[in-house]
């Protein structure tokens, strides 16, 4: 059989079906037409030499930034995805209701890899966030708004996002939560909630989750974090029995070391890794999602886990895994190939807490839907304000 694309000779690993192996990918018309050990007869029109290298479904970030321009957070997702093996973005509420309709013009139906939207609860999103908390005033909430934009949008708008915390719900407190929280149950969709300085404390807004919300920066290193005394808070692990998704959301100032260390020693990994990548955290300890990754592999984790984490997980949690996560034939042909340098790395948080590993991801090819991404265009070269605004 010919092939548009044929991968060679990767170490595959299919969080989807639980394996690893060397084999070869046969990629066509978009989508993945063979998946085999050994080699695959049939030749591609374009051939991927992926020995030594690993091959993993394309990265699924639950926390990534895409709405570039408006706001001073948003990444181009294409030419972020092609360099850090990105091929489907979760966009964490960049757009609220009145800035959703660009967003799906612009970016969602403009975009090699998938977009994914949350819908702010906030009208205006992450517009000038920084500045005016998207969420002190309860005027940025439009219930009507945010209905119609939810109806017209079924299917495509997987989840609210709301940003609690001092800088963002500031003096509105828990009442943001309460009307997000209605809102999730009237469309049958989960509230993503970042959390952060209080108020609101992770003992108020906690309860209100349920099977199927996600906690993002579940590891940050602030006042009210998941540990008390050192121990993850009860609150905690009561929300994560019944079915609380709790994600790492890294960021800017949201991971610490040694809360994620003192959470895995008591058994609590996170359930997705991702990077809360936007315009300044790719520039400091983010990074990247590689990068990311590789801070799991130095904590402890094994490749096999940080690759489920990185791709199959996150797309169960906003509904997405019949597209993306894993590597299946009749699939959307989304992958990604990684070099894994060994040796003596140090990783650090954006505290500055320091922890060394002795494995580094590095991405370096991006398939989206059967197409190799252009990784030539740097994504910081066109940094769209001349001040941050974050
Ligand atoms: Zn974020």
């Amino acid at each position: 059989m010919a092939y548009d694309l044929v991968l060679r000779n990767g170490d595959i690993i299919d969080p989807g079906e639980n394996r690893r192996f060397t084999g070869d990918i046969g990629i066509a018309n978009g989508t993945i037409q063979a998946l085999e050990a050994g080699t695959l007869s049939g030749t591609g029109a374009q051939e991927i030499d992926a020995a030594g290298h690993i091959v993993t479904p394309g990265l699924v970030d639950l926390h990534g930034h895409c709405y570039w321009g408006v706001g001073g957070t948003g990444l181009d997702p294409d030419l972020v995805g092609a360099r850090h093996g990105v091929t489907t973005w979760i966009d964490p509420g960049s757009s609220g209701a009145a800035t959703f309709p660009g967003f799906k013009r612009f970016i969602i139906d403009q975009s090699q890899v998938r977009v994914v939207p949350l819908l702010n609860l906030s009208a205006k999103g992450l517009v000038h966030c920084g500045e005016v908390g998207e969420l002190n005033d309860i005027g940025y909430i439009d219930s009507e708004l945010n209905a119609a934009t939810l109806e017209q949008h079924r299917g495509l708008i997987a989840g609210i996002k709301i940003r609690a915390g001092r800088s963002s719900t500031g003096k509105t407190g828990m009442i943001p939560l309460w009307i997000g929280r209605e809102l999730c149950d009237q469309f049958s969709i989960p509230l993503m909630v970042h959390i952060s300085m209080p108020a609101p404390t992770l003992q108020e807004l906690l309860p209100i989750l349920r099977a199927g919300d996600i906690v993002t920066h579940c590891f940050h290193g602030k006042t009210g974090g998941m540990l008390m005394r050192g121990k993850v808070r009860d609150e905690v692990w009561a929300a994560r029995e019944r079915g609380v998704l709790f994600d790492v959301g890294h960021g800017n100032s949201s991971f610490s070391f040694p809360v994620a260390e003192a959470a895995m020693a008591e058994g609590f990994p996170p359930d997705s890794i991702s990077t809360d990548l936007h315009q300044r955290s790719i520039r400091t300890s983010a990074k990247s999602f590689p990068a990311v990754m590789s801070k799991f592999l130095a904590l402890g984790m094994d490749l096999e886990n940080a690759v489920r984490l990185s791709t199959l997980a996150p797309a169960r949690a906003v509904g997405q895994e019949h597209v993306c996560g894993s590597l299946r034939v009749g699939a959307p042909a989304d992958v990604a190939v990684f070099r894994v340098d060994e040796g003596e790395f140090t990783f650090e948080d954006p505290q500055g807490e320091t922890r060394n590993g002795t494995l580094r991801l590095e991405n370096t090819h991006t398939i989206a839907g059967g197409v190799l991404l252009d990784r030539s265009r740097d994504p910081l070269a066109d940094d769209p304000f001349p001040v941050s605004t974050i």
